[in-house]
């Protein structure tokens, strides 16, 4: 690979936790293939580079204020940082396209949310290719906004939650990506310009395989006629990268070493999904009453008005008698691989839902907003390697959904069917599979840049 040693590629993630791995695992594998990598990264969530030698950083200041950096309304983040990094990356871009003493640049690879990206790059006649974290059905449920406003799917919803959208099957009207946020004028707006921009960028770049997704990637090659590489899933190509923003537990590792195989249902919501006290409760007494070992994440602040678990039961740990762990963050692929994890209770947040199908791990299914609900009625009706938790959280309920996921044939069917796709997973990347093949694509590609 002796040209593409003599290229480098900038990559600009998103600061958030479940699209830093995703553009860091990529850049990994970028880098195998003989490319120099820069990293550019917003003080924000800013990465360490001592965890990646074999890479170059650099840092662009955000201007975000402490209040902004906190705020729980993703979309005001989001919409903010797509505002505040414009001046910061140009500054950041034209420093780095006049190093006389690095290789030539051959591209931008951006996060597609990071849309103002476009606008630079075509200053510096950049090309700019996108990377999407997110999965390609969820990507096309966004891309039907325009469609799903106008036949008034998104106000006014609460009527309508169960009625199918012909537009979008599976999805019924409450699977479509939406999220909480003080001005869903600002989300449509986001949402048209992530698409946009991605659309007339130089190509886009998934984590996912063709064998997962095909229907929606052949409506994707039909509706974006730009290049498209499927080369996922990421993190399969080598052991853990360690872009982790939280220190991993490694606890965990030797208390499932301790638990029979299949028996520990592993409970975890990803790095923004937060909930109220009284849900907290409910998972803790349904987890406890499903007589299933589990290994619960929870992270400081994620329940409402706690730092961390003050507000469970006093003696609840010791009522268990070793039969729960909880941590604040977990080593999530090493876990999903541990023989003796069962089932995953997720959001359903894209990567924690790739990691639990390649591992062939049966989900339970809880997804708080945005593309997290179209995965999880990906994963009940398309795969069918889960159930989804519906209408509110009780104990009981939750305690029913265990045990058809752990117990009943219908989670031994699951079973089957994710190991299955955990066999398709290895086949699609090895030489000649679905995404050996693509990944070669791409980076011929670049070289070509
Ligand atoms: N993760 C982790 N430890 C945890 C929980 C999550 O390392 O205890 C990782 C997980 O492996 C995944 C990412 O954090 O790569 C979460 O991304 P995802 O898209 O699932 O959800 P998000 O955090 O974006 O909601």
């Amino acid at each position: 690979m002796e040209l593409a040693q003599r290229k480098r590629i900038l990559l600009f993630p998103l600061p958030l936790q479940g699209h830093i791995n995703p553009m860091l695992q990529l850049a990994n594998i970028l880098h195998l293939k003989g490319f120099s990598i820069t990293v550019i990264h917003t003080t924000f969530n800013s990465l360490d580079p001592s965890r990646f030698p074999h890479f170059t950083f650099h840092s662009i200041s955000d201007g975000l204020s402490a209040a902004e950096a906190s705020t729980k309304d993703v979309i005001a983040l989001l919409s903010l940082l797509d505002v505040k990094c414009v001046a910061p990356f140009q500054e950041c871009l034209a420093r780095l396209l006049s190093d006389d003493g690095e290789e030539p640049v051959a591209c931008l690879i951006s996060d597609a949310i990071l849309h103002f990206t476009s606008a630079v790059a075509k200053c510096f006649e950049l090309p700019r290719m996108v990377l999407r974290t997110g999965g390609v059905s969820s990507f096309l449920a966004f891309a039907a906004f325009p469609v799903l406003q106008q036949k008034g799917y998104l106000l006014d919803q609460d009527s309508r939650l169960q009625e199918l959208v012909p537009e979008l099957p599976p999805l019924r009207v409450k699977d479509l990506p939406l999220i909480k946020t003080n001005n869903p004028e600002t989300l449509y707006q986001l949402v048209e310009d992530m698409v946009k921009e991605a659309k007339s960028s130089s190509g886009l770049i998934w984590n996912s395989f063709e064998e997962l997704e095909k229907p929606a990637l052949t409506t994707l090659v039909h509706d974006f006629p730009i290049p498209i590489f499927h080369v996922g899933p990421f993190h399969k190509y080598f052991p853990a990268c360690s872009s982790s923003l939280m220190p991993h537990d490694q606890t965990c590792i030797s208390w499932l070493d301790k638990q029979e195989s299949n028996s520990v249902i592993y409970v975890s919501f990803g790095s923004i999904a937060a909930m109220s006290d009284k849900e907290y409760l409910e998972i803790a007494l349904g987890l406890a009453n499903s007589q299933h070992p589990f290994l619960w994440v929870i992270r400081p602040g994620m329940i409402h008005g706690s730092d961390w678990i003050e507000s469970l039961p006093n003696d609840y740990l010791e009522m268990l008698d070793g039969r729960g762990h909880i941590v604040k963050w977990a080593p999530q692929q090493e876990v999903l691989a541990h023989r003796a994890v069962g089932a995953f209770w997720t959001h359903n947040g894209w990567n924690s839902t790739l990691e639990s199908i390649c591992e062939g791990i049966p989900m339970v299914c809880m997804p708080c907003f945005t593309d997290q609900m179209v995965n999880a009625r990906y994963v009940t009706h398309v795969w069918r390697v889960g159930v989804q938790l519906e209408n509110g959280l009780k104990r009981a309920q939750i305690q029913r959904v265990i045990k058809r996921v752990m117990v009943e044939k219908e989670g031994k069917e699951m079973k089957e069917r994710a190991a299955h796709l955990k066999e398709m997973v290895s086949k699609c990347l090895q030489q000649g599979g679905s995404s050996y093949k693509s990944l070669e694509s791409l980076v011929s590609y670049i070289i070509s840049c």
